[in-house]
């Protein structure tokens, strides 16, 4: 077993500070990455803070992180998709059971065996497992992404999450030229399911509730870009979009947005706030609409979205910080201040 410098929080409202967590030895089938750049998910904070408790109670300390890049240091004697030097990413899952029928379709976030990359249950070490605000993590091979060579590595690390989490919905709800497509919430995950939407052709509306965000949004690829808080500018859509995809971190009204659905339209929430949120049955009956929800993505959905962001040069635009600020990023993304991702550079960690 290793040691490695990590930043975890000590409990629910205790900020991230420098720890030492254990890191498994390499077994046959493992890869041993040193961590360059990591992303900030909301869903960090959410862990960090406990707000998901009612679905899963965070278990302290609470290293998170799963928006990581590295470089491969060590492969077991059985490894033959990676080799020492490639450049690599891991995102939320480092382990399911390869078996079920969620494994057997590509689809390893649904199997019920999965681990999740911190905060999961650690079947080498006990305890939890620890996430990529860390120097090094160590992997199952099977759950180890190839990173496009062309790519700035630190607008990389979040397609890892908030890129999968949006690609995969779009995929599979089948957005395309023709559609007209909503994404609301311009955050991590927003931006980058607008640049998703539009490199696959639809017609993009951002709806925000930061309006100075607008020049942004157009940037990023919008067509269209609603402050969601004026009434008068959300109705001017109302029945008229194909695809809705909603990544708000918090309380906020998805009726306003189901009424914005055209027939069979579909609204999915990737944003996971920590309160239910109540859905109107009439807002759904009339126009028969459906409200769906999607989990990041399997492990090769994931590879597919990286070797697609590869082909068309998309990346995450990110705000590269040490770990240090790591506390006042968490403020900042709860103010909607960013742009419009952090991401740690690890390299602060190595003289923390
Ligand atoms: P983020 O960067 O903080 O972005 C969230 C955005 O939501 C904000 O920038 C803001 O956009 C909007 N927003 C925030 N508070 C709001 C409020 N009270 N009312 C209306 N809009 C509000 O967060 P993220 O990392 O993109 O994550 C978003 C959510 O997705 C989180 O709940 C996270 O846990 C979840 N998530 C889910 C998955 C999955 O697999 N389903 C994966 C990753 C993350 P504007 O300023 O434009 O209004
Ligand atoms: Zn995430």
């Amino acid at each position: 077993m290793d040691k490695a410098k990590a930043y975890s929080a000590a409990g629910a409202t205790t900020p991230l500070a420098l720890d030492t967590i254990p890191r498994r030895a390499v077994t046959d089938r493992d890869v041993k990455i040193e961590i360059l750049f990591c992303g900030i998910c909301h869903s960090d904070l959410h862990t960090v803070r406990n707000e998901w408790s009612s679905v899963m109670e965070t278990v302290y300390p609470c290293v998170p992180g799963h928006e990581i890049v590295g470089r491969v240091t060590a492969v077991g004697a059985a490894v033959s998709r990676h080799e020492v030097g490639d450049l690599v990413g891991v995102g939320c899952l480092v382990d399911s059971d390869h078996t079920c029928p969620a494994c057997r379709a590509d689809m390893e976030q649904f199997c019920p065996g999965a681990v999740f990359t911190y905060n999961g249950p650690d079947r080498h070490l006990g305890g939890v497992t620890y996430g990529g605000y860390s120097e090094s993590v160590v992997v199952d091979e099977a759950f180890v992404l190839r990173v496009p060579a062309n790519l700035d590595l630190a607008g990389v690390a979040p397609l890892l999450c908030a890129g999968i989490t949006t690609y995969s919905p779009l995929r599979h709800w089948k957005v395309g030229p023709g559609k007209k497509v909503g994404v609301v919430g311009l955050g991590g995950l927003g931006h980058m399911g607008v640049k998703f939407a539009r490199a696959f052709g639809a017609h993009v509306v951002v709806f925000t509730t930061s309006p100075e965000k607008a020049k942004d949004a157009l940037r990023l690829g919008a067509h269209e870009v609603v402050n969601s808080r004026d009434a008068d500018a959300m109705a001017k859509h109302a029945f008229s979009f194909d695809f809705i995809l909603d990544t708000v971190s918090a309380d906020h009204d998805v009726n306003a947005y189901i009424g914005l659905l055209s027939l069979d339209g579909n609204l999915t929430l990737v944003g996971a706030p920590e309160k239910p949120l109540p859905v109107s049955s009439f807002a759904l009956l009339f126009g028969r609409k459906s409200v769906s929800g999607s989990l990041i993505g399997g492990i090769a959905e994931t590879q597919e979205m990286l070797d697609f962001c590869g082909e068309h040069g998309i990346t995450a635009d990110v705000e590269v910080i040490p770990i240090q600020q790591v506390n006042e990023a968490y403020e900042r993304m709860l103010r909607s201040d960013v742009k419009y991702r952090f991401c740690i550079d690890m390299a602060s960690l190595k003289n923390a």
